[in-house]
C-alpha cells in the first residue's frame, strides 16, 4: 500500500469526523418543538432532551433518518 493511499484515507476519516461533528454541535443548539408537527400532540419531555431539534413524536418520527 503506497503512502498516498494512507493519506487518502486519512482525509477521508478526518472529512467524516469533521462532519459528525458538526452535525452534532448543530444538534446540540437545535430547540425542540413541543407538540408533534404530524399530529399535534405534545411531545414527551425526555424525547425533547434525548433527541434535540426534534419536530415530532415518537410515533410519528421521520422513518430511517435515525431521529
Ligand atoms: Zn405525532
Amino acid at each position: 500500500m503506497s503512502a498516498e493511499i494512507i493519506d487518502q484515507a486519512n482525509e477521508l476519516v478526518e472529512h467524516n469526523l469533521a462532519i459528525a461533528i458538526q452535525a452534532a454541535r448543530l444538534n446540540h443548539d437545535a430547540v425542540s418543538a413541543e407538540t408533534c408537527s404530524e399530529c399535534g400532540e405534545a411531545i414527551d419531555e425526555r424525547r425533547r432532551i434525548a433527541v434535540p431539534g426534534c419536530k415530532t413524536c415518537a410515533s410519528c418520527q421521520p422513518v430511517g433518518l435515525g431521529d
